[in-house]
């Protein structure tokens, strides 16, 4: 049996948190897709060319507390822009969407470029100050020196680029139940997210 689940939406709404725990409740596996533009971009400060990144990513290149640093996401954020990167790392995605036992993808363009017959789609989203106060929190929790401001700034910067892009920009697929986040507690968005995959799921897809 194959189910994909595409969850996308702009930086820190709660796409991970979702995912993971839309995963775990119904036994899927689960691939956060902004980790591959993650390490190619970490590949690229470190003096790579960002195609021949993409193309050589090895399960090593999605280890790494710096993954999830600042600079590695704006680092991301340029190379996704480049559609040959993009291109090098659709197949990977694609595959994983159809192992069987079902399966949750996480980013930016899964439900409208990686898998657009999704069993269900999901465009999960926050306002601007509720995403950056959520980034700031995990940030500082994780003993990152940032400010709010900062944090801020950076995801602006990195939406207005994913949004922007000509290839696959951040976009809500016309078929996404929309989450807006803002006011939810992440347990509360959790469920709703599991409500609607277990109403598509229990249906026999
Ligand atoms: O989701 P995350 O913040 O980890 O993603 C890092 C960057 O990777 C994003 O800012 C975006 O530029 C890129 N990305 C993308 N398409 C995806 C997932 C991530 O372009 N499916």
């Amino acid at each position: 049996m194959t189910f994909t689940v595409a969850i996308d939406g702009p930086a820190a709404a709660g796409k991970g948190t979702i995912s993971r725990g839309v995963a775990g409740k119904f036994g899927f596996e689960h691939l956060d897709t902004g980790l591959l533009y993650r390490a190619t971009g970490r590949r690229v400060l470190r003096g790579d060319d960002p195609v021949t990144a993409a193309g050589a990513l090895q399960a090593e290149d999605l280890l790494g507390d710096d993954l999830r640093s600042g600079e590695v996401a704006q680092a991301a954020s340029r190379v996704a822009a480049i559609p040959a990167v993009r291109a090098a790392l659709v197949e990977f995605q694609r595959a994983f969407a159809r192992r069987a036992g079902g399966a949750v993808l996480d980013g930016r363009d899964i439900g409208t470029v990686i898998c657009p017959d999704a069993d269900v789609k999901l465009y999960v989203t926050a306002s601007d100050d509720v995403r950056a106060e959520r980034r700031f929190q995990e940030l500082r929790a994780a003993g990152a020196d940032v400010t709010l401001q900062s944090v801020l700034a950076d995801l602006a910067e990195r939406d207005a680029r994913d949004a922007g892009r000509d290839t696959a920009p951040t976009k809500r697929a016309e078929d996404a139940f929309l989450l807006d986040t803002s006011g939810m507690t992440i347990k509360a968005a959790l469920a709703k997210a599991v409500q609607v995959v277990g109403a598509v799921y229990s249906s026999g897809g």
